[in-house]
C-alpha cells in the first residue's frame, strides 16, 4: 500500500486515508462521477471504487456507467478504452504518466509498417491485439482480446487466415499452445510479469508444502510450466473462490491483486512470488507495477476536484471503437 502523502515541492504532507475517502465520496456526488479501478491499483482505491475488476470486466462496466464523469484508476490505455466506449462522457485519469511497458513495446507506426511488409509479402492474416495496447494500435487491428476472452476470440479468426498477435509474446506463445493456432508473435512483454524468479518460485514451493501456484499468462513459459492454474486476473479470482479447502496460493501476478483475492476468498493464504529487480539483479517480494502504483487516493481526489487530467477524443478512436465493440461486447 502506498503511503498517504501529497507532494508539495520537495515536501510530502501526510493525509489521513479515511479523510481522503470521505472527500472523494463528496466529490463523486458533486461532480456526478463514478470510479473504475483495476485490480492492480492499491486496495484502498479498489475499496472506494464503484467498479473494480480486470480489463475485460472494466471495459464492459464502462458501458454501464450512468454518471457523466468516469475516473479510471488504472493506466493510460484503459482510460482511452473507457473514453472510446463513452465518447459523450468526461473520462479522467489520476495520473497521465501511468503508462504500460507492454503497450509501449508496440508503437502504432512500427505495427503499421510490419503489417504493410506482411501484406506486400502476400501473407493473408488478421491482427489480434491484447487489450494492453494504445488506441492507435487498436485502430490497426481486427480483434482485441483480454486474457479472459482470448481463446474464444481466436476461435473467431477464420481457419484459413494467419494470426499476427501483438504485443505480448508470452501470452501469444501460451495462446498458440492452448488453441493450436500458429501465430506471428510481436516481441513485446510486461515488465512485471517477465521478471518472476524461477529460483524463488521453487524455494517458495519448498517452504509452503501443499501450496498451489496461480499465474497470469503474461508470465514466461518457465514460470507457467510450474503453475497449477493459469488465467487472467478475474479467472484466477474465480478459481480461488471455487476452492473451499483453505490453501496457500503462490501468486505470479501484480501483487496488488492479492487484495482482491483476500476479499473474495479469505479462507486462503496468498504469497506473492518474488521478481528480479532488473536494475540490481536482486529479488523483491513485491511485484508492483510502477505505472499502476502512480494511482493514489490523493490523485483520485485531485483529478475529481480539478476535473483534470482528462482523456481527449482522437479521430482514430472511432475505428478502435468498432474493433472493441465486435470483440468485447458482442
Ligand atoms: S502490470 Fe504490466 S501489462 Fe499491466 S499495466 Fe503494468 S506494465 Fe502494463
Amino acid at each position: 500500500m502506498s503511503l498517504p502523502v501529497v507532494t508539495s515541492g520537495d515536501n510530502e504532507v501526510y493525509e489521513d486515508p479515511l479523510d481522503l475517502m470521505d472527500e472523494i465520496d463528496e466529490l463523486k456526488k458533486e461532480k456526478d462521477a463514478s470510479i473504475l479501478a483495476h485490480f492492480y491499483v492499491d486496495g484502498e482505491i479498489q475499496d472506494i471504487a464503484d467498479y473494480s475488476g480486470d480489463s475485460l470486466k472494466l471495459a464492459r462496466d464502462a458501458t454501464r456507467v450512468k454518471t457523466s464523469t468516469i475516473v479510471f484508476a488504472g493506466v493510460h490505455f484503459m482510460g482511452e478504452s473507457a473514453k472510446i466506449m463513452n465518447p459523450e462522457k468526461r473520462v479522467l485519469i489520476p495520473d497521465m504518466l501511468a503508462g504500460c511497458s507492454l503497450a509501449d513495446s508496440c508503437p502504432a507506426d512500427q505495427l503499421a509498417a510490419f503489417q504493410e511488409q506482411l501484406r506486400s509479402d502476400g501473407r493473408d492474416f488478421e491482427t489480434v491485439a491484447y487489450i494492453n495496447t494504445t488506441a492507435a494500435v487498436k485502430s490497426l487491428c481486427d480483434w482485441i482480446v483480454t486474457s479472459g476472452n482470448a481463446q474464444e476470440i481466436i476461435g473467431r479468426v477464420p481457419a484459413g487466415k494467419e494470426i499476427l498477435f501483438v504485443p505480448d509474446q508470452h501470452l501469444g506463445r501460451y495462446l498458440m499452445e492452448v488453441t493450436g493456432r500458429k501465430m506471428i508473435l510481436w516481441p513485446g512483454s510486461c515488465m512485471v510479469h517477465e521478471v518472476f524468479s524461477i529460483q524463488d518460485l521453487i524455494r517458495a514451493k519448498r517452504n509452503n508444502a501443499g501450496s498451489k501456484v496461480i499465474a497470469h499468462p503474461e508470465c514466461p513459459q518457465n514460470i507457467l510450466e510450474l503453475t497449477d492454474f493459469i488465467g487472467g486476473t478475474e479467472k484466477m479470482r474465480q478459481h480461488v473462490m471455487a476452492v473451499k479447502e483453505p490453501t496457500t496460493f503462490l501468486v505470479a501476478t501484480e501483487s496488488a491483486m492479492i487484495h482482491a483475492f483476500e476479499k473474495s476468498a479469505p479462507q486462503h493464504k496468498f504469497v506473492p512470488i518474488a521478481g528480479i529487480m532488473t536494475s540490481t539483479g536482486e529479488t523483491c517480494a513485491c511485484n508492483r507495477c510502477p505505472h499502476m502504483a502512480r494511482n493514489t487516493l490523493q490523485k483520485v481526489r485531485d483529478c475529481l476536484k480539478n476535473e483534470s487530467p482528462e482523456v481527449e477524443w482522437k479521430d482514430y478512436f472511432q475505428q478502435a471503437r468498432a474493433v472493441l465493440d465486435k470483440s468485447l461486447l458482442k
